[in-house]
């Protein structure tokens, strides 16, 4: 845990009592303050006061009287659509609001860092797409090089709870742009932004919105390197700004859709190759095709980044090859998880929208889809270029037949459920097909979460093959 510093002996509000809300309340107390909580639902408040926790109405006036601060967790809206009714008490109030990443950046240093060779190091991953695959890979990328370090934020551990780093420790971060827009302490050695779609648009009052609590990141921070995807204008934009010129190397620019010349720094990877140029020279170059956990061109882009911040952590292109082969893939997102007689079952459960789907689709060729669910906004246009790589799509979720309706050109059939969806695809597979799961929907109408509706595909997919 990193008990956080700062608040000896003051009271602080903590708003929001699921996972990270807790860790940070453990290490502000660890840290020396009292705390009061608050959650809008009666069954998270229960358990935390059984946890003997002490709670405070934080939306009634006056609730912040001789409190500090409040830290409020990640799926709390804290600006648009409006603020929760607490948030908008401290605002009234005039009580700085922070979140746990706020809390770790000013609790992070300490003085035992004087007693290491090498300083710990931060790096911290932010995007629309890729932050948890390139997290999860530059996370291996260090393990397998010998590199001490922990995985945290979005994913694995809350930040708080990490241990104290040691000697040439890299902490490396996801953060979402809930937290990079709210945090007061953004301060990473290098920090990463993999792409920008349009997203969480509720949340930030808009795309220029989103783009701007991303850009916190790179223009509060202050960090030593960033590294930016520029196939977005946005992202062109950033490395414009964050770049004295072309021969700065503070900025490494990323790309999957150009060879990226001239003098500057970049990582660029084209059909199926990861080059890397330093001051006009090839420096390093990756056949990323042979590379089993990582399948197709947005895989390619999550590779292009992780191996940008392992060089800038001063690993070597060959080593960071070598690692990227052991590379295992995370749950859900484009993840072989078996292969028999030649055809491959993919559980990409992980693709929720229409934007993943269409990537997961551009990674493999014969597939036997499986998708549907509950449809979100915005049609299935984008996934209509990459349906001629379907061979066949089997249905599965509650509107079954109206999301068949929608896949002009293709062969779809009604499953409704996954059980029939996995057996009728593997029963109907030939050598050389892929059966993905990649529905392109939320899960909600048959799954508590993606996760669970992944488990499912395996558990299924383990049946089909009698094992
Ligand atoms: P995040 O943490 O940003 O949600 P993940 O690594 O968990 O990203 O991947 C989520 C989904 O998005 C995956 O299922 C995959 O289909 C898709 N995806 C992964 N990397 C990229 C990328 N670089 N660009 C676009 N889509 C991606």
């Amino acid at each position: 845990m990193i008990p956080v510093r700062g608040f000896e002996n003051q009271t602080v509000a903590v708003l929001g009592l699921g996972r990270s809300g807790r860790a940070t309340i453990a290490a502000l107390i660890a840290g020396g303050a009292s705390v009061l909580a608050w959650d809008d639902s009666q069954p998270a408040r229960d358990t935390a006061e059984a946890e003997g926790i002490a709670l405070r109405d934080l939306t009634r006036d006056g609730a912040f009287d001789g409190v500090s601060a409040l830290i409020v967790s990640p799926g709390i809206p804290h600006l648009y659509p409006s603020p929760n009714p607490a948030i908008a008490q401290a605002y009234a109030a005039g009580i700085p609001v922070d979140n746990d990443i706020g809390l770790f950046f000013r609790s992070f240093g300490s003085a035992d860092f004087v007693e290491f060779d090498t300083p710990p190091k931060v790096v911290a991953i932010t995007g629309s797409n890729g932050k948890s695959t390139t997290s999860a890979l530059l996370h291996h990328i260090l393990t397998e090089c010998g590199r001490p370090s922990q995985l945290a934020g979005n994913i694995g551990t809350g930040v708080l709870s990490i241990d104290p780093p040691q000697d040439a420790e890299v902490i490396v971060l996801e953060l979402s742009s809930y937290q990079t827009e709210l945090a007061r302490a953004l301060t990473p050695d290098v920090a990463v932004l993999t792409n920008l779609s349009p997203d969480h648009l509720d949340r930030h009052g808009g795309h220029g919105g989103y783009f701007a609590a991303k850009r916190r990141l790179f223009a509060e921070g202050g960090p030593d390197r960033a590294i930016i995807g520029i196939d977005e204008i946005e992202g062109q934009y950033l490395a414009n700004q964050l770049s004295e010129g072309p021969a700065d190397d503070r900025l490494i620019s990323i790309s999957v859709a150009r060879k990226l010349a001239g003098q500057s720094w970049s990582v660029f990877a084209r059909k199926g190759f990861l080059s890397e140029y330093r001051k006009g020279r090839q420096v390093g170059s990756i056949d990323l095709r042979a590379i089993a956990g990582l399948p197709g061109t947005h895989n390619h882009q999550n590779a292009c980044a992780a191996y940008a911040a392992a060089r800038s952590l001063g690993l070597g292109p060959r080593q960071i090859e070598t690692a990227l082969h052991s590379y295992p893939g995370l749950p859900h997102r484009s993840q072989l998880v078996a292969e028999r007689d030649g055809v491959r079952f993919i559980n990409d459960s992980k693709a929720t929208n229409v934007d993943s789907a269409a990537k997961a689709l551009q990674a493999f060729d014969r597939i036997r889809w499986i998708c549907g669910g509950l449809q979100k906004e915005g049609g299935l246009d984008a996934l209509l270029p990459h349906l001629p790589r379907v061979s066949k799509a089997y249905v599965i979720g509650r509107e079954a037949e109206a999301f068949a309706r929608q896949l002009p050109g293709v062969e779809a059939e009604v499953c409704t459920t996954m059980a029939t969806a996995v057996a009728h695809a593997a029963r109907e597979a030939e050598k050389g097909d892929t059966i993905l799961l990649a529905p392109a929907c939320a899960s909600f109408d048959q799954y508590d979460n993606f996760e669970q509706r992944g488990a499912d595909f395996l558990a299924e997919v383990e049946r089909a093959l009698g094992g």
